[in-house]
């Protein structure tokens, strides 16, 4: 099948062609790079826009419960919902959390419902700009819904919300002074706090933990990008279902405001820059890591290592290989240019 005839297919809504064509993103052989360039800039014409959620917890506090719950709601709505996973831990495994699909045994059933495993990829970076892919196709295909879902190790959350409208952060109760252990970082980012399992015995834990992250959300420096009463924490129970659909009513809620306000646009506009760079960057490390350069910085760093030449005075050296002076390039960092 040429390019053309998938991106007809994928734009029609087709799922094996959709699987099909995120299998080629995920490629990093330079053939099907090409390729799958070239099927985005053909999708990127079909204008639709998918609400983006991004999710993250840590491992246990109930993202595939809520996952499937949640996006059983929407698909009852009549809304078409993907799931996609950043997951740093399939490079150890080289499978992935979603891998098991009886992990949303409902959801993956659902014709309304695609349910897309994290690429096996050898860093993070990698995962996270072909899942970004993986989203902008899911959005060519009609998708209204893209949930990332990611495990809460730090970066991955970062790059998750670069490539997200909105970013949930799905919590369990805690015991006392758990509080701490979410990263400061992390709550700078989340849009909506989650406090799931708030069912059973565990519902006053969960109402508590809940009250103390609201509070920690209000000493938050207050962002241009929430109206008042954002960022938000809320209870919820994936298990019984309860409090999903006031979630998304939150969600929704939010994301007119940014619509109508020119956020939502500015943000995907920085997006689209920091994925343009990102991509130059990596192309540009890229080109250190194989060929005639890897073989002059083995042997610019051996000379290094032996105490030949210095740190500076090599790195000079590589750059000049490259075309580039360093003197140059370092003060042109300095002045930001
Ligand atoms: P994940 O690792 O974040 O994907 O977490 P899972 O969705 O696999 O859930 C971990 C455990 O928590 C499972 O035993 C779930 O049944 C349980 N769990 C998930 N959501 C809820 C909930 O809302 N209430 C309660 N009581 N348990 C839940």
């Amino acid at each position: 099948m040429d390019i053309a005839e998938l991106a007809e297919r994928v734009s029609s809504g087709d799922r094996r062609a959709l699987a099909r064509a995120i299998t080629l993103v995920e490629s990093s052989r330079a053939d099907h790079r090409a390729q799958a360039t070239e099927l985005l800039e053909r999708l990127k014409h079909t204008g639709r826009q998918a609400l983006r959620i991004g999710l993250s917890g840590t491992p246990g506090v109930g993202k595939s419960t809520f996952i499937e719950s949640f996006g059983m709601m929407l698909t009852g709505q009549g809304l078409k919902v993907a799931v996609l996973a950043v997951d740093p831990s399939s490079t150890r495994s080289g499978g992935s959390i979603l891998g098991d699909k009886t992990r949303m045994d409902r959801l993956s059933r659902d014709p309304d419902a695609f349910i897309r495993p994290s690429p096996s990829q050898s860093h993070l970076g990698g995962v996270a700009r072909r899942t970004r892919e993986a989203v902008a196709l899911c959005e060519a295909a009609g998708f209204e819904v893209v949930l990332i879902e990611t495990v809460g190790v730090g970066q991955s959350e970062t790059m998750v919300a670069e490539m997200a409208d909105l970013f949930v952060l799905l919590l369990a109760p805690a015991g006392g002074d758990e509080l701490q252990g979410v990263k400061r970082g992390i709550m700078e980012i989340a849009d909506l706090i989650l406090v799931n399992k708030a069912d059973g015995d565990l519902k006053p834990a969960a109402m508590r933990t809940c009250a103390d992250y609201a509070g920690a959300l209000r000493l938050l420096r207050k962002r241009p990008q929430d109206p008042e009463g954002f960022p938000k924490a809320m209870t919820v129970s994936a298990l019984e279902e309860d409090g999903l659909a006031t979630a998304w009513d939150e969600m929704t809620a939010l994301t007119d405001w940014r619509r109508e306000t020119g956020h939502f646009a500015a943000r995907r506009a920085d997006q689209a820059r920091f994925w343009f760079e990102e991509e130059v960057r990596q192309g540009l490390l890229a080109r250190l890591a194989t060929g005639p350069a890897r073989a002059e910085m083995e042997r610019l760093g051996a000379d290094v290592a032996e105490g030949l030449a210095t740190p500076a005075g090599a790195a000079a050296d590589m750059l000049g290989h490259l075309g580039l002076d360093l003197a140059t390039e370092v003060e042109k960092g300095a002045q930001g240019t």
